[in-house]
């Protein structure tokens, strides 16, 4: 298996290039339906029904491939998902300022790490998969999404019901320098608490207004016992405004508050305490509006993904790669489908940093090994 993804480095590079230089923000979607239908053809040549899928009143190019063992009873869930996404953050005309390149040994260019690299260790393992033999013994899918740079709100449901239907996730955003994956992800979103009150001349009749700010300060406080340090659950107010002039009682004021969880718990308690703060108002007369919600569930790292991490960190002990795991506050959609119940491990792309920046680089080193670890990983998945 090593030889075979050895020999195939330069195809590896090759289809780098091309991918990498097909311009695919999450806005172009001619770009993204161009980066799908690459990977449609090589997954047909290995026998993967494959379809581009348009997901969403947005229309957003995604693909979906499966494989299903042949005279085989169907599997009611398949053993593996792969997933991915295929757009990028960064505009048109991006890939002709700053094409593919390699300089010694990194490779350069548009969502080289972030994360068309990973899509290629998805297409190589598969590939190398159907040359060994093993294919045949697996049962998987493939969902690349062309939505995730800015939140899957077309695809989430799709990647979802997918991850619904597999045992395991592996989502193949770059894998941090150092062999890093990353087995946790918070999850959060943002909350606006606006608070409606009563002008009156501060000096003159104040007893005619209600002070928006005070009430907002009153609710300040409340949000702040939101911090659960044992939980891991941040909520910060960020942003504050309220009021027009010294001699005026506000009738207006409002907050903005950044909430992050790592566990999935915490959604109710958080989005229960916002959208009853009405309830609990201090000020006779106010108002207080909530907009906002948990957008993204955490990813959660329960004893399933434990199990998972073992198998694949022996793995990689097995061919000298030394392999750890992290946590991070960052979301992908492995966030989605650890919420579907679905052990999740992240980071099994190519090794790399600097996502959404121009100088954004993958680790050449990190090709074979990555292709090997996780085509090892599928091995062992195949014999159980
Ligand atoms: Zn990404």
């Amino acid at each position: 298996m090593q030889n075979y993804i050895e020999t195939r480095h330069k195809q590896f590079l090759t289809d780098f290039q091309t991918i990498v230089n097909i311009d695919s923000s999450s806005d172009n979607k001619g770009g993204i339906e161009r980066v799908a239908r690459f990977f449609e053809k090589r997954f047909n040549n290995i026998g993967l029904d494959t379809k581009v899928l348009f997901l969403g009143k947005d229309k957003v190019p995604c693909l979906y491939a499966e494989h299903k063992q042949e005279n085989k009873p169907l599997k009611k869930k398949s053993d593996i998902m792969f997933l991915g996404h295929m757009d990028t953050v960064f505009s048109f005309g991006e890939v002709a300022k700053r094409p593919f390149s390699i300089k010694e040994n990194k490779a350069f260019g548009p969502g080289v790490c972030d994360m068309k690299g990973g899509l290629l260790v998805v297409l190589h393992v598969l590939e190398t998969l159907k040359h060994e033999g093993i294919l045949d013994s697996l049962s998987v899918c493939v969902a690349f999404n062309g939505d995730e740079e800015i939140g899957s709100d077309s695809s989430k449901n799709w990647i979802m019901s997918t991850a619904k239907k597999s045992l395991r996730t592996f989502v193949f955003e770059p894998c941090r320098p150092g062999y890093r994956f990353v087995l946790q992800r918070k999850g959060g979103g943002n909350f606006r608490v606006i608070v409606k009150g009563q002008k009156a001349h501060a000096g003159a009749d104040p007893e005619k207004g209600i002070n928006a700010v005070v009430e907002l300060a009153h609710q300040i406080v409340e949000i702040n016992k939101l911090n659960q340090n044992d939980m891991e659950t941040t909520a910060q107010v960020t942003v504050v405004a309220g009021g027009d002039k010294v001699n005026i009682i506000p009738s207006r004021a409002e907050a903005s508050v950044d909430v992050r969880i790592l566990k999935l718990q915490e959604k109710k308690r958080i989005e229960t305490f916002f959208n009853t703060i009405q309830d609990r108002s201090c000020l006779k007369g106010s108002k207080i509006i909530v907009q906002g919600n948990i957008k993204r569930p955490p990813m959660e790292s329960g004893a399933l993904t434990q199990k998972l991490w073992k198998l694949i960190r022996s793995t990689g002990q097995k061919i000298n790669l030394p392999m750890e795991s992290i946590s991070t506050g960052g979301c992908s959609d492995g966030n989605y489908t650890s919420a579907a119940g679905t052990p999740t491990i992240d980071g099994m792309g190519i090794v790399g940093a600097n996502s959404h920046r121009e100088d954004e680089y993958a680790e050449l080193d990190s090709i074979d090994n990555m292709v090997l670890l996780v085509s090892k990983v599928c091995e062992s998945i195949a014999i159980v």
